[in-house]
């Protein structure tokens, strides 16, 4: 072949590329998105623990936001995943995981599986996960994604999650995404000794993110900062 026939062929096959919608450019673009999001929304304002920074920087959250919201996905701010519910902002999932104190092999329960992003997160970073949410397409959802990228080991329920997980209490983690006026009672009862409980609580437009913890059988209580999280809700949409 002449050499002006490979300059053209070379030329066609850029092109090519170029214009395709070319998955692995898409997937080198989103892996950029995703270190920029660890280092100016989350290390630049303190989180600093290096295994939810690994985590945060390593599920694909693009792939838990809805298709037409894909490009949105590592901006700084939540989304809306459907059913009128959301997918919180990154700094807000990160400062909540960095609160809880996870280690590999650490039971977790989550209230509110939304869009199954924090329950990954959770996963990555070794810990037990069990999550509950109301609304069964989510809840669904979440499952099936979560199981094609390889957390099939997180469990997911559909039902009321004011109401904790019993039969697989007690855990040494509790984090709730979804806000009620009081803390549910069941929850502090499902928290092991030294486990920690983070929720926002509060009405439906001043909530407190807390941590609770609890030390010799007493519960240590800390405002951390101020949410905005969607309301928890009963099975019949009544607000707790
Ligand atoms: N953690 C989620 C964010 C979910 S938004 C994520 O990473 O995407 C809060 C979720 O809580 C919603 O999906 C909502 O349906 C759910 N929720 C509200 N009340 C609930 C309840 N009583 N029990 C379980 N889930 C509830």
């Amino acid at each position: 072949m002449s050499s002006i026939y490979r300059i053209i062929t070379a030329f066609l096959l850029f092109f090519i590329f170029m214009i395709g919608d070319h998955p692995s450019a898409k997937a080198d673009e989103y892996d950029a998105q995703r270190s920029a999001m660890v280092a100016e929304q989350l290390m630049r304002r303190g989180i600093t623990n290096a295994q939810v920074l690994r985590a945060m920087g390593t599920v694909p959250r693009h792939r838990f936001v809805p298709k037409r919201f894909e490009a949105l996905a590592y901006g700084d701010h939540p989304l809306p995943i459907g059913y009128d519910q959301t997918i919180s902002q990154p700094y807000i999932v990160a400062l909540m995981t960095d609160l809880l104190d996870i280690r590999p092999g650490r039971r977790v329960l989550e209230i509110g599986t939304g869009s199954g992003y924090q329950a990954a997160i959770l996963a990555e970073m070794g810990a037990e996960v069990y999550s509950i949410e109301i609304i069964p397409e989510l809840g669904q959802g979440a499952q099936k994604i979560l199981a094609s990228l390889g957390y099939q080991k997180a469990k997911v329920k559909i039902g009321d999650g004011y109401l904790g997980w019993p039969e697989a209490a007690p855990f040494d983690a509790i984090i709730v995404t979804c806000s009620p006026h009081k803390i549910p009672e069941p929850l502090k009862n499902q928290l092991a000794e030294g486990g920690r409980l983070v929720i926002p609580v509060g009405d439906r437009f001043t909530q407190n993110l807390v941590r609770l913890t609890k030390k010799e059988g007493r519960i240590i209580e800390e405002k951390v900062v101020d949410v905005l999280f969607v309301p928890m809700v009963d099975e019949k949409g009544k607000k707790y």
